[in-house]
């Protein structure tokens, strides 16, 4: 067995949704289902602490108000006599079936974020 290698932020692998550290396992085997540990090379992708994802809650509004800002920008161009709060509330109605990749996103790079900053 070869030892692992120390975590990188490699936007590739976040894209994939792979392991930060050896960059081959899965993160996710389901939509809304992470693996607990890397199945390649056995990192504790929660590292054993509970709340440890409240930290992708941060990144999971990186993602989604720029997206829900765009589109309500968007809207405009199509909405011009719509109000504000009618463009963002259809802009936010759009964005709840992408609710899972947000989801699976925020949580992906908050565990490349914290191995990066701080590896086991
Ligand atoms: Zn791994």
């Amino acid at each position: 067995m070869t030892r692992p290698s120390a975590p990188t932020f490699r936007l590739g692998t976040i894209l994939r949704r792979r392991c930060p550290r050896c960059g081959e396992g899965s993160i996710f085997h389901a939509p809304l289902a992470m693996n607990e540990e890397c199945p390649v090379c056995h990192l504790h992708y929660g590292r054993g602490e509970p709340g440890y994802f409240t930290g992708a809650m941060y990144f999971s509004y990186a993602l989604a108000i720029p997206l829900i800002a765009l589109l309500t920008l968007i809207e405009n161009l199509f909405l011009p006599g719509w109000s504000l709060l009618r463009l963002v509330g259809l802009a936010t109605a759009i964005c709840v079936p992408l609710i899972p990749w947000i989801w699976q996103y925020s949580r992906v790079i908050w565990i490349h974020f914290d191995q990066y900053f701080d590896p086991e």
